[in-house]
């Protein structure tokens, strides 16, 4: 199976996102890249050195709906006439922009960020926005765990992989043990359990970061040999880089119960003690990270929380 790394620019902080062709029939691309006129030129230009037009394309199968991911699969669909989109059911609040929903909001709340905070957050989100179309649900084919996606070659094995988001899949080539796991595996950054609803229950919170710690175990277990992250390099060794994220997640669930303090503090205030500074996406991500450590230590007993009206107070055992 050849499977054609494409790298394409995107405006945002994190640099290029990782896109990738599986050059066989039916030709089918992993991820699209944000809508911005460089990815398209650089998307078609990837194409081109591979030997194929964005016309070729059969499948846009999405990892997450993350814009710097998903941007371009409605216009790249369009383009191709009859490619379908593939994307797993649990990523519909990601598609219908994240923090115009009430369930958002009550989230934040929830986490104690101040109202000035969740309307400045909600504007960037508002923002980034342009950088993604929306699909509707019904124009997508929902992305099953265990399906085998056929190839002319042999398949790709779907895999749910929700943490980093709860829709979240890694893809699976069991001949070579090789992994395209979008940004569940990054080499050089922990990826963020990004604070999401349930996509089971939007009342509720998603638990991502221990959903995530089932992911990459997941993972290992697949004994991969090669995986392409989202953004950065291959990985070859995911099992030092599975090492170096649980290290990194206790460093972090020490840090965060150690910020615990007998007067109760809110998830946002351990975000801004654990990020000071943090301004645009990070204000956001500090409180997201935040929320997913204190979760994670208050299901295991570690720390107390109790409720001052709507928003959750954390305090010692
Ligand atoms: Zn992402
Ligand atoms: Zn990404």
């Amino acid at each position: 199976m050849r499977v054609v790394p494409i790298s394409l620019p995107t405006p945002f902080y994190i640099g290029p996102v990782n896109v990738y062709l599986i050059a066989e029939d039916p030709i089918t691309i992993i991820d699209t890249g944000p809508k911005t006129k460089a990815t398209v030129e650089a998307l078609r230009a990837g194409l081109r050195a591979a030997g194929f037009l964005v016309s070729d394309i059969r499948r846009i199968i999405l990892t997450h709906a993350h814009e710097d991911h998903c941007g371009l699969a409605k216009s790249v669909r369009d383009e191709a006439k009859n490619a379908e989109v593939f994307v797993h059911d649990w990523e519909t609040g990601h598609r219908h922009s994240r923090l115009q929903h009430d369930e958002h909001r009550a989230l934040l709340e929830r986490a104690g960020v101040p109202e000035k905070e969740i309307l400045l957050m909600r504007r960037m989100y508002e923002g980034m926005r342009e950088y993604a179309d929306t699909l509707p649900d019904d124009e997508c084919v929902s992305l099953k765990d265990e399906a085998e996606l056929e190839f002319e070659s042999g398949s790709l094995r779907v895999l749910h992989t929700p943490g980093h988001t709860p829709g979240s899949c890694s893809f699976l080539r069991e001949a070579d043990r090789t992994v395209i796991a979008g940004d569940c595996v990054l080499k050089r950054i922990t990826p963020n359990p990004v604070l999401s609803p349930d996509p089971l229950d939007p009342s509720r919170r998603f638990p991502s970061l221990a959903e995530y710690l089932v992911s990459l175990a997941r993972l290992r277990a697949c004994s991969p040999t090669l995986v392409y992250g989202g953004h950065g390099d291959v990985i070859r060794d995911y099992e030092e880089l599975f090492h170096r994220y649980f290290r990194a997640f206790q460093e972090r669930q020490a840090q965060v119960i150690g910020l615990v303090k007998k007067t109760g503090v809110t998830a946002w205030q351990v975000g801004q003690a654990m990020f000071p500074g943090a301004d645009d996406v990070h204000r956001f991500l500090a409180v997201s990270e935040a929320v997913a450590h204190l979760d994670l230590a208050h299901s295991e007993g570690k720390i107390g929380v109790e409720f001052a009206g709507h928003t959750e107070v954390y305090k010692p055992k």
